[in-house]
């Protein structure tokens, strides 16, 4: 039986930053990944910003937004052919939900959070809304500010790289069947196999409830949200947009992806992690895009694509946009256990450091690194 510092299961963004940071202190670290390749799951199905969410100042979660915007400095440092800068337009209208000045407000904020001069934001001059494309009746504003996009599965696929360079081992096509912990985790494989590991990371995504009940480790109470997103086969604009959707006020975005235009995100309550688009979810993605393009009018027959994620979040009464986005950690057997649950894209790094400063009690001994992961430039 091979033995290891740290069993980390799922090689999604979270998988792979823990794996990069344990590895970075020196760490033997094993990946499991029940799927072919890394980022095939919800790290492939995000809407591939990295950015502190705008949208979350209205609900306050400011230290989240303030992590998030240090992130994207360090990603826009280490990998800058991963992240790049990006123009983002919003829109306002005389029946927006949101008035100018509170735009201008939440984006003064957010400018102050991510370090930057309120002079990079633009009250863009009425002379040139017209060639932005979008829907001109009722306008009353648009303001443009900065923010970062990435490729999501090239971002985890490169930290994964970054990972094995430092060390780690990857498995793909493999999921453990039990879980058994006595001193160690020992993690035994369908056929038979087994690994053994000081501690263990669960970062299965939507799925890490099951991976709690192959070993009776704790659980978290969750909603699984799915969000959608459609791929029109429309020339991308060269910003992106920041709308409200007219039919419900909620913040949707128009992208460019890959020389078209990505449209996103839905969100819709599942009861199992198996995301599955619905035609109502593409009708409503659709009729925000129509709303406020209305000169490059698309219908069904001009999507390329469609794709859907399931996020993790906090069980709550409350609308899924309105509730946390915090990361949520579970933790056991004296600490020698980490649960993932939630969290962002952009937000990996951090995760990864807050999971090694919890198991750096339990793993002092066998740290030999001390590389702090906010430095290494992506592969
Ligand atoms: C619609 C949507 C839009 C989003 N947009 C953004 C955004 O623009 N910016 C941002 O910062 N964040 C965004 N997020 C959040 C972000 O995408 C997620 O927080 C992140 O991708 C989650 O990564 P993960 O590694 O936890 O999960 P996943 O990427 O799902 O990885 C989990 C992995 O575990 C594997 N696994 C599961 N069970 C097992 C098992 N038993 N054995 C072995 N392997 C297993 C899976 O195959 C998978 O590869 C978005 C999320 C959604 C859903």
């Amino acid at each position: 039986m091979t033995d290891y510092d740290v069993v980390v299961i799922g090689a999604g963004i979270h998988g792979a930053g823990a794996a990069q940071a344990a590895a970075a202190k020196g760490l033997s670290v094993l990946v499991i990944e029940r799927r072919e390749a890394a980022g095939v799951e919800t790290s492939r199905a995000s809407s591939k910003l990295i950015h502190g969410g705008l949208r979350y100042l209205e609900t306050f979660q400011v230290r989240l937004v303030y992590e998030c915007l240090r992130e994207q400095r360090n990603l826009l440092r280490n990998a800058p052919h991963l992240v790049r800068r990006s123009d983002f337009y919003i829109p306002v209208y005389r029946q927006s939900q949101r008035s100018a000045w509170w735009v201008y407000l939440g984006l003064c904020c957010y400018q102050l959070l991510a370090g930057g001069a309120l002079r990079d934001i633009e009250r863009v001059p009425e002379s040139r809304w017209g060639s932005l494309g979008l829907q001109e009746q009722d306008l009353t504003a648009v303001f443009r500010y900065s923010d970062a996009q990435t490729d999501d599965q090239a971002l985890t696929r490169a930290v994964l790289e970054s990972a094995v360079s430092l060390g780690a081992e990857v498995r793909f096509n493999v999921a453990p069947a039990r879980i058994e912990y006595i001193e160690n985790y020992t993690l035994t494989f369908p056929d038979g196999s087994a690994v053994r590991c000081r501690a263990l990371v669960n970062a299965a995504g939507p799925w890490a409830n099951e991976v709690a009940a192959l070993g009776g480790l704790p659980q978290q109470d969750l909603d699984w949200v799915q969000g959608t997103h459609i791929v029109l086969r429309q020339p991308a604009f060269s910003g992106c947009f920041y709308v409200e959707a007219p039919q419900d006020g909620r913040a949707v975005f128009v992208l460019p992806w890959r020389g078209l235009t990505m449209v996103g995100t839905t969100e819709v309550v599942l009861t199992q992690p198996k995301a599955s688009p619905t035609q109502e979810e593409i009708n409503y993605l659709l009729a925000v895009y129509n709303h406020y393009f209305p000169k490059s009018q698309c219908n069904a027959g001009d999507i390329e694509e469609v794709f859907a994620g399931v996020r993790v979040l906090p069980k709550d009464q409350r609308q899924a946009n309105k509730r946390s986005r915090e990361t949520l950690y579970a933790t056991a057997n004296a600490g020698t256990y980490i649960g993932i649950y939630g969290g962002k894209l952009t937000s990996y790094r951090a995760t990864a450091d807050k999971v090694l400063r919890m198991l750096t009690p339990v793993l002092r001994d066998s740290m030999r690194g001390n590389t702090s992961t906010e430095t290494i430039a992506l592969p």
